[in-house]
């Protein structure tokens, strides 16, 4: 129900700026939309804003000022308000932060006229500097693509005037942005593949949900090759069929450029795309056609769950166990739920598509608050990996090597058929500690209380907390000796160093995010690898994230312990998932596959549950454990992290929130803490932790806010809630 407020009434805004309320205007000339989007004066500012209703009334209309101009795109809906009040309300974000989310819009404010963007010309430059050519290079990587000044001029690492100073030789055009080009209508109707039987039973229950027209979750659960994608893609089909918008969102920008083509495969066309590797005028073109609905079907990433949709039918979370879709600074918030709750707004179904579900998706199941439709075998011919451990107690390893002699066996064989092997180790960089012979130091980050990871390809130490860089020592930092540092463990560039040593003759890639400059270099790699275009590759967890590559038929694992050490609550669901994952992109084809994880402790439940394959057996066995503790999904939980550039300050914070726990204790809530964050500082601010624990039903949210209400913040302290966490460091 939109209302409409005839000129010069009082309404409220709501703007992007920190206050803690919408404030009072007067309706324009012609009047104003509830959701429409507005310029206010605010001070001696101009500022963004949606109409968010009618004017509290607490301030006499002559003393309010007129909304300035009303933006030319289609008003904010309503069950597009609702979400991003409810999801405030869930995260604890204030609602002009989470409106932010929704107006990321590049240029939404600027009069269409004024806008420029730079594409590369035919000229060459008057004069050649090494600024210019990064310019010529920026633009000659990325064909086609038309780009914004200080978008082009941060790509190539130079001022804008450099840009500018291109143009009169032609060697870079200026031009006035076109009007939005549409979207390419994709066809709903074109026949999909033949699906099998399987295949058909779960696409039918998707067709079906869809066309309610009303809110649902299902977990659709299908091993890796099943086929989920195919089946998901019948829903997406049902949605369009119906005149509806459909959102998929996956965890890794470089997932995309698959998804893309089969897309159009099935469609006729190609779907909008929104994340961080588009171009501002792209994701100009995006915002704007969803806004109209002319858009039918998004790709992107999280932040795509705040497109301003108009008729949202269908998301689809693929590869929703994944943890990237926790969004772990700034507003605080896991696409997963929040996708649930834009879809309950919306009256619109979520598919959670994965093989290795989340306890708490599986316990939703469980519960019968989400349906669920299983996919148990891949599609074809296709039959699971084979696992199996190498116990590393039995292997002959020298000092500094982490390649077993059974698994090199492995290697050598695949090599000889012509096949991909992967090795797999979550790790990033050359060596996670570099320490000196001559004292016994470690060299750690000096405003953060971790080790300085080193990354050979860059020639630099890194702190993977605060992306702090130094240059490689060559004397130690502590004692000044010379010549001692050395690397000790392993990191993938290290594992790719001693695969090469052990076949010369193999075209090694690696693949881990630090080493690509670009998430469109990375998506050509992995494209690169997939036509056969490596031997062995070495990878971290990016490799695990569903990337289909044919010729793979053998993973080796490094080190299957690595993620069972730490105290997370989620260790042993962790490990799971990554070994499974992992594990998954081995014979996808026509080829069987392998997958040997090297274990010190091939005896642990944890391995031994990832050997039988048997993951039911598994989350119920996890579930008990959890439900017993009443931790999550059993229980509510909520992370408090104080931080101070003073320790005691951060401290006395903490004492004082646990000395009054009135709010919460009357939900039946716990706190634990303070203690030190385990990293307990990060660019020099010091971090202390409280953990709230509640009973599953507990309202956590409202005692929360009372109860972090209750303390006045010194100036420099920052205080930060998150809902679910997923990460306690
Ligand atoms: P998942 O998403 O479960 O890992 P995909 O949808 O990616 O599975 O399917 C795995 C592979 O099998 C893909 O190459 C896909 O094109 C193929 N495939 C799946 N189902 C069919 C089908 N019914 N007909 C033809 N190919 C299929
Ligand atoms: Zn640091």
């Amino acid at each position: 129900m939109t209302r409409f407020h005839p000129p010069g009434a009082p309404v409220a805004v709501l703007t992007t700026q920190p206050l803690d309320r919408a404030l009072d205007y007067r309706a324009p000339e012609g009047g104003v939309e509830d959701g429409a989007f507005v310029e206010v004066p605010l001070g001696p500012r101009k500022v963004l804003g949606v109409v968010w209703g009618a004017a509290a009334g607490d301030w006499p209309v002559e003393k309010l000022r007129p909304i300035l101009r009303v933006l030319p795109v289609p008003p904010m809906a309503q069950a597009f308000r609702d979400f991003i009040e409810r999801s405030a309300a869930y995260t604890l974000t204030p609602l002009p932060a989470m409106l932010r989310l929704g107006l990321r819009a590049p240029g939404l404010g600027e009069a269409p006229g004024k806008r420029r963007v730079y594409t590369l010309g035919t000229g060459e430059p008057d004069r050649a500097t090494a600024a210019r050519a990064a310019v010529i290079d920026a633009l000659q990587s990325r064909p086609g693509d038309v780009f914004a000044l200080s978008e082009l001029a941060d790509m190539a690492g130079v001022s804008s005037g450099v840009v500018k100073g291109l143009l009169k030789s032609g060697a870079v055009l200026e031009q006035a942005t076109p009007r939005d080009a549409d979207y390419p209508t994709l066809d709903p109707q074109r026949p999909g593949k033949t699906l099998a039987e399987d295949q058909i039973a779960a696409a039918e229950g998707l067709r079906t949900s869809v066309k309610s027209g009303t809110y649902g979750t299902t977990l659709l659960k299908g091993v890796t090759g099943s086929g989920k994608t195919e089946v998901y893609l019948e829903a997406v089909a049902e949605a369009l069929a119906q005149g509806r918008q459909a959102l998929v969102l996956l965890p890794e920008i470089a997932l995309t450029g698959e998804f893309l083509t089969r897309v159009e495969a099935r469609f006729g066309a190609r779907p909008a795309e929104w994340h961080s590797g588009v171009t501002q005028a792209e994701r100009r073109r995006c915002w704007t056609h969803v806004a109209t609905g002319q858009a039918r079907l998004v790709v992107g990433a999280r932040s795509s769950l705040f497109l301003p949709f108009r008729s949202l039918g269908l998301i689809v979370v693929d590869e929703e166990h994944d943890t990237s879709y926790k969004q772990e600074d700034g507003v605080l918030y896991s696409a997963r739920d929040m996708a649930v709750l834009r879809a309950s707004c919306e009256g619109a179904q979520v598919i959670l598509a994965t093989a290795t579900p989340s306890l708490e998706s599986w316990a939703n199941a469980e519960l019968g608050k989400y349906a669920r439709l299983d996919l148990t075998s891949r599609f074809g011919d296709a039959v699971m990996p084979k696992l199996a451990t190498i116990d590393m107690r039995d292997e002959q390893l020298p000092g500094g090597r982490w390649v077993s002699p059974t698994l090199q066996r492995a290697i050598e064989a695949r090599i000889i058929e012509g096949e991909q092997s992967l090795i797999f180790l979550n790790r990033r960089g050359y060596a996670p500690v570099t320490l000196c012979r001559a004292c016994g130091q470690q060299v750690a980050c000096h405003q953060c209380d971790a080790r300085m990871v080193e990354h050979r390809f860059q020639k630099r130490l890194m702190c993977h907390q605060c992306g702090e860089t130094a240059p490689m020592p060559d004397a130690c930092p502590s004692c000044k000796v010379e010549g001692k540092m050395a690397a000790v463990g392993p990191g993938v560039e290290r594992m790719a160093e001693e695969v090469t040593t052990l076949f010369p003759e193999a075209r090694v890639a690696i693949l881990s995010s630090d080493l690509f400059g670009s998430a469109r270099s990375l998506k050509a790699k992995v494209e690169e690898i997939a036509r056969g275009g490596a031997d062995i590759i070495v990878g971290t967890q990016l490799v695990a994230k569903g990337h289909n590559f044919p010729k793979l038929t053998l993973v080796g694992v490094i080190d299957a312990d690595l993620g069972l050490q730490g105290s997370d609550l989620r260790a042993a669901e962790r490990t799971f998932q990554l070994m499974r994952q992992v594990s998954g992109r081995a014979g996808r084809a026509d080829k069987p596959g392998v997958a040997l994880m090297q274990t010190y402790q091939p005896e642990h439940p944890v391995i031994r549950a990832i050997l039988s394959g048997d993951e039911e057996s598994f989350l119920r066995e996890e579930a008990d454990q959890r439900r017993a503790a009443g931790v999550p999904p059993y229980g509510r939980m909520a992370g408090i992290v104080i931080s101070d550039t003073d320790g005691a300050t951060a401290f006395d914070v903490g004492n004082a929130l646990a000395r009054d726990i009135t709010p919460l204790a009357a939900i039946g809530a716990e706190v634990y803490g303070p203690a030190p964050a385990p990293i307990a500082r990060i660019r020099g601010r010091h971090r202390v932790r409280l953990l709230v624990k509640a009973p599953r039903q507990a309202p956590i949210q409202p005692a929360l806010a009372d109860w972090v209400g209750r303390i006045i913040l010194p100036r420099s302290t920052r205080l930060s809630i998150d809902i679910d966490p997923q990460s306690f460091l």
